[in-house]
């Protein structure tokens, strides 16, 4: 199956499509990923093997809804704090946290 993007149908290779995430919902286990042709925003959570897309709704606490499974043998995500870390065939990629809600304060 293609990494795809739902919006404007670009097909990416395995390394674009995870180079598009862009920030780890840890509550969620889920990250942001926004396509980087056309800019639209889903979310995706990656499991072993498989990408799977959806999106966040909050129930209290913050839940991913699975909408459909995109294969990808050989994928592993690795929690690192609260960012993610995202591995295949050797290369890895780390989805930092979604920047927090209050404002910055620690020094240094
Ligand atoms: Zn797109």
């Amino acid at each position: 199956m293609d990494l795809d993007c739902l919006s404007c149908r670009t097909v990416f290779t395995a390394p674009d499509f995870l180079a598009c995430c862009r920030s780890y919902n840890r509550a969620a286990n889920a990250s942001s990923w926004i396509c980087a042709h056309c800019g639209d925003q889903v979310d995706i959570r990656v499991v072993d093997d498989e990408i799977q897309r959806g999106y966040i709704y909050g129930a209290g606490t913050a839940h991913f809804s699975n909408e459909h499974q995109l294969p990808l043998p050989g994928v592993r995500a690795i929690e690192d704090g609260d960012a993610l870390l995202v591995t295949l065939a050797g290369h890895e990629w780390r989805i930092p946290p979604r920047a927090p809600g209050k404002s910055p304060g620690t020094p240094g």
